[in-house]
């Protein structure tokens, strides 16, 4: 058994490369612990979103906090609330982050293939981040 105590993992800033506005990764779960899973809590603030990306097996977002925007390729941007829970399939091209003046933080669950657990793609443009969602939020 092994026990990871709450606060000796530090937070880390989402990298400029991969996220618009200001990104807060918590990691919960490491990869080299337990094999392929990794887990982390990301805080977004208001207008914060990831870029397009895919992830290689998939992945899931539990909400935990505030409200947020979620979009895969050629659907409706949706909004997330806590207590939803959000399944990409594996390599299904998406975005995730905050709602444009609400923040948000999810639990995101993925496994790494070959060593990764993400493809990153270009940003998320003004245009598609601010197309109304088609789910009230
Ligand atoms: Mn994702």
């Amino acid at each position: 058994m092994q026990i990871v105590r709450a606060g000796t993992k530090p937070s880390a800033e989402g990298n400029a490369a991969y996220f618009t506005g200001r990104v807060r990764l918590d990691p919960l779960i490491a990869s080299e612990t337990t094999g392929r899973v990794s887990s982390a809590a990301v805080t977004f603030e208001p207008g914060a979103r990831t870029a397009w990306h895919t992830h290689p097996a998939g992945q899931m977002l539990i909400v935990t906090q505030g409200v947020g925007r979620v979009q895969r390729a050629g659907g409706p941007v949706e909004a997330i609330r806590p207590g939803d829970v959000v399944w990409f399939a594996p390599g299904e091209k998406h975005w995730h982050g905050a709602a444009p003046a609400t923040g948000m933080t999810h639990i995101a669950v993925h496994e790494a293939v070959d060593g990764s657990a993400v493809t990153w793609m270009e940003p998320v443009s003004e245009a598609e981040y601010t197309t109304a969602p088609a789910t009230e939020g």
